[in-house]
């Protein structure tokens, strides 16, 4: 399925708050959000009031964009989430936070998830011991992500090392910052996310 290659800050003017797709620079004053908080479109500007289908749909798209996964790929692990024991959008969202390129975003190794793919897709990662290049391998407690030794003489992972010290990983992550490797030694919770997601709309919208 096609991905999306067109400018990402129009996904956060639709959504209407920042996703922080493009690392540093979400930070910065140059944030499209802060600049203009309209959505994106001739139209943007409109003060429209979304009725129940509407907040659904956003919730569920914003969910989406800020992993970088596609529509297919979503109800999937919806489906998943709601097979497994527990609260459907809390697990939902604990699959989303498992998958390896959050995991390596989240080590503190790329700037955002988008960039974590990249790394994961051109098998900078080792997991367990194995190369890898599956950005949405969903990871289990106890699994190890390493670095590839022959990609530490590359000059962007290089740079990459030098900003993990600035980064602060999750708590379930234990991460070792001399050797950039990480162990999952928890599942993540709802309460990991650091993002306010209202996911019972996505669950609402999913069981119609
Ligand atoms: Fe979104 Fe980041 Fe662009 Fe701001 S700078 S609109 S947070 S991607």
């Amino acid at each position: 399925m096609a991905r999306y290659i067109g400018p990402v800050c129009r996904l956060c003017r639709r959504e209407g708050m920042k996703l922080f797709l493009k690392g540093d620079r979400c930070l910065t004053g140059k944030c499209s959000v802060d600049r203009r908080p309209s959505a994106p479109g001739q139209h943007g500007a409109a003060n429209k009031k979304l009725k129940e289908y509407g907040l659904q749909l956003r919730e569920k798209q914003k969910a989406r964009r800020f992993y970088g996964v596609q529509e297919a790929q979503f109800k999937n692990y919806f489906v998943k989430a709601d097979r497994a024991k527990g609260v459907t959008g809390e697990n939902l969202l604990s699959l989303l936070e498992s998958r390896l390129d959050n995991v390596v975003y989240r080590m503190g190794m790329a700037e955002s998830r988008k960039e974590a793919r990249q790394l994961v897709l051109h098998a900078h990662f080792r997991l367990n011991g194995k190369k890898v290049s599956v950005p949405s391998l969903i990871v289990k407690v106890g699994d190890v992500i390493t670095l590839n030794e022959t990609s530490r003489s590359s000059a962007k992972i290089k740079e990459l090392i030098e900003g993990l010290e600035t980064r602060i990983a999750p708590k379930w992550l234990d991460v070792d910052k001399t050797n950039v490797s990480a162990v999952v030694n928890a599942v993540p919770t709802r309460q990991d996310v650091d993002f306010p997601f209202e996911e019972h709309l996505i669950v609402e919208l999913y069981s119609k």
